[in-house]
């Protein structure tokens, strides 16, 4: 192997070891096999009653990587400074997490007067050879759901069922968010979903770094047009793009990011989940603050 590949192997390792990780990859390679008929529920989510968000933190006193958010709002946020400045001090709050130095994504991304989704669909084009994924392809898998949802979901990229259909999240691991989405009270149509690249990566791989810089602009571009309250990264390639980061995202899953206006929070991938059914109370944890935030209340049973 040569010495690239192999830093970027390493780099991969690291932050799946981070995350407790490495089965997801296997998982999401695994998951071009047939789907199982049987499903196992969203057995994180209690019969009733919703979980408070813990105590509230004291907000961290270094600059946040966009406007504060709402002052109303009822948890506390992290905060992502550029890598070299100083940490914040406050002494309960967590040690906030590095971004990339350099011009954002955000800020690199030109604004659109009058934007809409139809028009990045129409921008992104099913034509579209902007980078090698465009080889493998079948289709442009753009996102789905409520163009005003107040909450978006965020993943990687399209699996073989989602490049087959043309919907995000549609094969096993999808059938594990719409119960989750459904745990929380809401349908599928009532939230927005989409992938940072459009395009399936061959043999389920990870998004490599070239591809999410081309396509990563569009999930902005959408997530610009639909301004929801909430965004949800499902898993650390949407989180890590999303907060230009590439510290693992066990180190800030379930935290609260300020995002242009919106209010970010990671957590696991449902493919993940599928690997490591015990990793579903946290991922229930971190739903229930975002309905908190929502105001929700869960599902009955
Ligand atoms: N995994 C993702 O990240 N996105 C999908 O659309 C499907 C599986």
């Amino acid at each position: 192997m040569d010495e690239k590949k192999r830093a970027r192997a390493e780099a991969w390792f690291r932050y799946a070891d981070d995350l407790g990780l490495g089965p997801y990859y296997l998982d999401r390679a695994s998951l071009r096999g047939s789907e199982p008929s049987a499903r196992e529920g969203f057995a994180g989510a209690p019969s009733s009653g919703v979980g408070r968000v813990g105590a509230a933190e004291p907000s961290s006193t270094a600059p946040p990587i966009v406007a504060a958010a709402a002052k109303t709002t009822p948890t506390a946020t992290r905060t992502i400074p550029q890598s070299g400045s100083a940490p914040a001090a406050a002494a309960t709050a967590p040690a906030p997490i590095q971004r990339a130095a350099g011009l954002s994504l955000f800020e690199s991304t030109d604004r659109i007067e009058g934007d809409t989704l139809d028009r990045i669909r129409a921008d992104i084009s099913p034509t579209c050879t902007r980078c090698k994924l465009h080889k493998a392809r079948t289709q442009i898998v753009f996102g789905v759901g409520n163009p005003k949802a107040q909450l978006v979901f965020v993943g990687e990229g399209p699996g073989r069922d989602e490049d087959e259909q043309g919907e995000p999240f549609v094969g096993r691991a999808g059938k594990l968010l719409t119960q989750m989405i459904e745990a929380m009270n809401l349908k599928r149509e009532d939230v927005y979903i989409c992938n940072v690249v459009k395009c399936r990566p061959p043999e389920n791989r990870l998004p490599e770094k070239d591809e999410i810089a081309t396509c990563s602009p569009y999930l902005l571009r959408q997530l610009g047009v639909i301004a929801p309250k909430v965004i949800c990264c499902l898993g650390a390639c949407s989180a890590q793009t999303l907060l230009e980061t590439t510290q693992g995202i066990s180190r800030f899953r379930g935290e609260w990011f300020d995002f242009h206006g919106a209010k970010l929070i990671a957590t696991y991938h449902p493919a993940y989940l599928l690997r490591n059914p015990a990793a579903k109370g946290e991922v229930w944890k971190d739903l229930q603050k975002v309905m908190a935030h929502l105001g929700l209340q869960p599902r009955r049973r």
